[in-house]
């Protein structure tokens, strides 16, 4: 199938492309394309233009910050592919569930070409960053003919395949809080083939004094319609039935809900197991 025909646009400059999305209810923003041209194609999106907002300047960068008092952590331009972002050894020593989530995203040709904001603002709850941004409270910054603003984590995903972007703003940035001294993360995740969607993923964030757990959360891929974050802090006897009673699996083509809520009884205990050992190692290298 072809997509249905819609009118074309590449503009230079922010204000420009701000400027024709403000003036054009049906237009969306175009920028790797790994997620929309598969659904124009499929004649499932059939917008009057696309914003190409590929040529846009200043977009592009990965810059970190390790500091965690001073509110550091990794800040990702619209235009940084998943790729640029899996290729900074500074990001990944900053935030590390960054690097450690994205090496499961797609495969490299589409790793190369799709962005991480546009993944963000794409709001799968089947996509491994939406639930990563959530899981570490990060947010995205986001521009448009009446200015700029930032949306927390916590605000961003209205429901499946929905973000609280109004239909004329532009995601321009996204921001990872850095990890601090005594946490550690770690993800995994159940897929049929590496770079598939996942079946079902968990990340998990713990914080340690000494050999104690103070706090740990989990992050969940696949398990529900927007990504889901369960603080386990208090259940750490049994943190994947803690997880479960705020998880809602459904069956799909993909997997029944009684083997997603399975591999949730799975992954949980490694990814915590895991998440403690990196904070003992990140302590005592
Ligand atoms: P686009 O496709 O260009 O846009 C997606 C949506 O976001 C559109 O609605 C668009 O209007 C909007 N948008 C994009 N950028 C902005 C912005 N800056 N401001 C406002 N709106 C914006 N993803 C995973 O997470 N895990 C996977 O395992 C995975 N597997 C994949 C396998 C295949 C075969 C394919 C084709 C894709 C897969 N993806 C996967 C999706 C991939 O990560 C996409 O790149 C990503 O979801 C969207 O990024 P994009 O830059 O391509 O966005």
């Amino acid at each position: 199938m072809k997509p249905a025909p819609f009118a074309y646009l590449r503009p230079s400059t922010l204000e420009e492309a701000l400027a024709a999305l403000a003036g054009e209810q049906g237009a969306k923003v175009l920028a790797g394309g790994q997620s929309l041209v598969p659904l124009l194609s499929m004649r499932l999106a059939a917008p009057s233009m696309l914003v190409d907002i590929n040529a846009l300047p200043g977009l592009g960068d990965v810059t970190c910050d390790a500091s965690v008092a001073g509110g550091g952590g990794v800040r990702v331009g619209a235009l940084a592919r998943h790729a640029d972002v899996l290729a900074s050894a500074e990001a990944a020593e900053v935030q590390p569930l960054v690097a450690m989530a994205l090496s499961h995203v797609a495969h490299p040709t589409i790793r190369n070409r799709g962005t991480t904001v546009g993944s963000l603002v794409h709001a799968d709850a089947a996509a491994e960053m939406p639930m990563v941004l959530r899981l570490l409270e990060g947010s995205v910054d986001v521009a448009s003919v009446r200015g700029r603003r930032t949306i927390p984590a916590a605000e961003l995903f209205a429901g499946p395949l929905e973000s609280t972007l109004a239909h004329d703003e532009i995601a321009v940035e996204a921001f990872f809080p850095s990890l601090p001294d005594g946490a550690g993360v770690a993800f995994q995740e159940i897929a049929r083939r590496h770079g598939d969607y996942a079946l079902v993923g968990v990340a998990a964030v713990v914080e340690t004094e000494g050999d104690d757990v103070t706090r740990a959360r989990l992050g969940f891929v696949s398990v529900s319609d927007v990504p889901v974050v369960v603080d386990v802090s208090d259940s750490l006897d049994d943190p994947a039935g803690r997880a479960l009673a705020e998880l809602d699996p459904a069956d799909d083509i993909h997997a029944t809900a009684a083997y997603r809520a399975h591999l949730v009884k799975v992954l949980v205990p490694k990814v915590l197991a895991a998440a403690t050992d990196h904070a003992r190692r990140r302590k005592n290298p």
